[in-house]
Parts: C-alpha cells; structure tokens; sequence
C-alpha cells in the first residue's frame, strides 16, 4: 500500500475526519494523526487505523491495546493547553518543601 492507497483508505474509514500529520512510510508505521470531529491528535499505527475496529479511532476513545482492550486513558497533545507547571513555579514549589521540611 503506497502513501495515497494509505490517505485514501484513511478517508474512506473516517469520512475524512482523520488528517494525517506525519507522511506514510509503511503500514507498521507509528504516525501522528488529528481528528476534526473531537479535535484530538494522537498517535497510532498505520495499519491499526484501517485495521481492526478496537484498534480504529473512536471519538472521545483512545485506541484499544494490542489485546483490543480499550485503555481508560490516552496521551493526547493538546496545544494551548498547559500540562506542566512552569519552571519558575516548580523551583518555587520545591524551595517550599524543602523550607517546611526543615521546619518540622
Ligand atoms: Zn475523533
């Protein structure tokens, strides 16, 4: 299966919902996806996005684990999002323990 067989498939299985955002190499792939519908981007492989259902991008659901079971929680990227504290309030956080911690 070539890149456009790959994007056409891909289309055909979502609708056309699914960008991808990495280029098709092969279908043993890891690739970075965005979904338009629950504007998500993930990483999956290749073949599992046209593949098996479990394994299929569901809206709202991660992708299911190589046993098709369906994991709880999934790593997505979110931009405009702040996942970590910055720097500056992770030292402050730290000077904080350690002053209490010498305090008790
Ligand atoms: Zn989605």
């Amino acid at each position: 299966m070539n890149k456009l067989e790959f994007e056409q498939r891909l289309s055909k299985v979502y609708n056309g919902s699914i960008t991808p955002l990495t280029s098709y190499v092969n279908l043993h792939c890891t690739m970075q996806f965005h979904c338009i519908i629950c504007d998500t981007e993930f990483f999956n492989k290749a073949s599992h996005m046209i593949g098996k259902d479990p394994q299929r991008h569901v809206c709202t659901l991660p992708y299911a684990d190589r046993y098709g079971t369906r994991l709880l929680y999934v790593s997505t990227i979110k931009p405009n999002k702040k996942k970590y504290d910055s720097p500056e309030k992770l030292a402050k956080r730290l000077n904080e323990m350690v002053e209490n911690g010498l305090h008790l």
